[in-house]
């Protein structure tokens, strides 16, 4: 049988492990029970298995050919073939689950509602369709089961924990799959070559001036006017200073100053979110808004704090593993159900901090329930996000297919 039709086979497990996660979300770094979920979903497999100190990872390596068990001879000499990573996120988000489904959320304001319960799955999935067929891998295939992706850098903490090193050499690849409640009907796959998803960044600006009467501004230095200008013309260096087929976007989401209509505050502080779409717009937008503040500050006479604190990098498509991947997901899914991503989407992914390192893709996939409509249903994130189980087969057949696929080509 197909990777296709053992995955159907499976789809029940499946079904009864995403609800399991999605009755019972954790947020953050530190997921200990949907970590035991996935241990108890990989007992029995020939799987290399090691857990995370800083956070609730597990990483699990398949060496294929039985180089495991045989010390690596399996495949002739040292050779053992190259390497395929594949991903998926573990942590749910801080929302107040509304679906009403029967395996709703039993945690308080506590939800799935980016779909990482059917990532964990559609993995647990894919390793126990490889492992079926561990004889015949031509290479070594690494599950990254990856908590805190939702703010926390997950990624960038393996990373450092060493899950690119798991195999003992880089992976020639890696994959990520998700899935999305709206934009998409239920079964197809979208993805494009470069920019997938956007970099973002919290700009954070405190304004300081020197607090005094509002009736004698004078005698005072006032920095709500400064911040204040410093908001609009951050619009304005959008538009002006940024190639509009290469954007930005800067979002001024919390601004504070004072505490009463006749009293001139000490500090006014406002953050932002930056996004861009290529390294050197992010480059360039960091250090031409940090020169703005500090200059219109400097034109009152007044300081101003200024930062980019850590976000996510731009996730960027490998162009060849890409095309790759699309060409997979085809045969495998049928041309129909794949659809090329026009524009890269303004969210951003941690997993960019793998594909900074091996080239390979991100792949959404439509897990909109049938009967909705998927330009109007409710999307990831929403209180009332959807996303149906009948694509668990399909993500895990295809996660496995990649890993086959890639392992068995010597170019993509
Ligand atoms: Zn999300
Ligand atoms: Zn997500």
């Amino acid at each position: 049988m197909g990777v296709r039709d053992d995955a159907e086979a499976i789809a029940p497990e499946l079904v009864r492990l995403r609800r399991d996660i999605h009755r019972e979300p954790e947020i953050g770094l530190h997921l200990p029970s949907t970590q035991g979920k996935v241990l108890t979903a990989l007992e029995g497999l020939p799987l290399e298995i090691s857990v995370g100190t800083a956070l609730s990872s597990v990483t699990a390596v398949l060496r294929g050919g039985g180089a495991g068990a045989l010390g690596g001879d399996a495949l002739g000499g040292d050779a053992k073939g190259p390497v395929v990573l594949l991903r998926g996120d573990m942590d749910a988000l801080p929302v107040a689950e509304r679906t009403g489904l029967d395996y709703a959320s039993q945690t308080e304001g506590v939800m799935h509602a980016c779909g990482h319960d059917l990532h964990v799955a559609m993995l647990a999935g894919a390793a126990r369709l490889l492992a079926a067929r561990q004889r015949d891998l031509p290479g070594t295939v690494v599950f990254m089961f990856q908590p805190g992706e939702e703010g926390h850098a997950g990624a960038r903490h393996m990373i450092a924990e060493g899950v690119l090193d798991a195999a003992g050499q880089r992976p020639a690849a890696a994959y990520a799959l998700h899935v999305a409640s709206a934009d998409w009907p239920a079964g197809v796959i979208s993805t494009r070559p470069g920019p997938m998803l956007a970099a973002a960044e919290v700009l954070a600006v405190t304004v300081h001036g020197h607090g005094g009467h509002g009736s004698e501004p004078y005698h005072a230095a006032d920095p709500i006017p400064a911040a204040c200008e410093m908001v609009t013309a951050l619009q304005t260096l959008v538009t002006r200073k940024f190639d509009v087929f290469d954007p930005v976007v800067i979002t001024v989401g919390s601004f504070h100053a004072g505490t009463t209509d006749n009293v001139i505050p000490d500090d006014a502080t406002f953050l932002a979110t930056v996004r861009s779409f290529s390294p050197g717009a992010r480059d360039q937008v960091r250090e031409s808004a940090l020169a703005l503040v500090g200059g219109i500050a400097g034109g009152h006479g007044l300081t101003v704090s200024a930062e980019f604190r850590d976000g996510y990098p731009v996730t960027v498509n490998d162009e060849a593993e890409t095309r790759f991947a699309a060409r997979v997901a085809a045969d495998l899914l049928g041309e129909e159900r794949c659809v090329p991503q026009l524009n890269p989407m303004t969210g951003a992914e941690d997993f960019s901090f793998v594909l900074e390192q091996v080239p390979g893709a991100f792949l959404m996939l439509g897990a909109c329930p049938p009967g909705a409509d998927p330009a109007t249903a409710p999307n990831n994130h929403a209180p009332d996000a959807v996303f149906d189980d009948s694509v668990l087969a399909a993500g895990a057949a295809l996660y496995a297919e990649l890993a086959l696929q890639r392992l068995a080509a010597a170019v993509p």
